[in-house]
């Protein structure tokens, strides 16, 4: 992927954060404190979710590396698409699989062998 079509894809927050949205939790937001559906959008804050069994809020970022994070969304993606890309020619291509989410270890453990996929993680996913 070149740097215009990183651009296209994933030049502005919204479109980074629809991205991890769609790669966290698929079509059901799930509050990321105690994995409740029950949760609603808020209006005056974009990308942030208020859970009500649990009475928090939280986004696609929370409990992630990209959290405490000064840098903007785009800037970590053009970062991660740049060392997947360097890994594909440094690699063979079906040792390493770089993810480009790197959150909660447990599901989303960064690299992982081929042969040792998780099986919450999608791989059908592109960047
Ligand atoms: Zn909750």
């Amino acid at each position: 992927m070149n740097l215009i079509q990183i651009q296209k894809k994933y030049g502005n927050n919204e479109k980074c954060r629809a991205y991890l949205e769609k790669l966290r939790w698929g079509k059901t937001v799930k509050c990321t404190k105690c994995n409740s559906t029950n949760v609603v959008k808020l209006k005056k804050q974009v990308g942030r979710y208020h859970c009500n069994v649990c009475k928090t809020t939280f986004s696609v970022i929370s409990d992630t590396i990209f959290e405490e994070s000064r840098l903007p969304l785009p800037t970590w993606f053009n970062g991660v698409i740049a060392y997947a890309d360097d890994m594909k020619q440094s690699e063979p291509k079906d040792e390493i699989i770089p993810l480009p989410y790197i959150g909660r270890t447990e599901r989303y453990g960064g690299m992982k062998r081929s042969g040792e996929r998780d099986a919450n993680v999608s791989t059908d996913t592109e960047l």
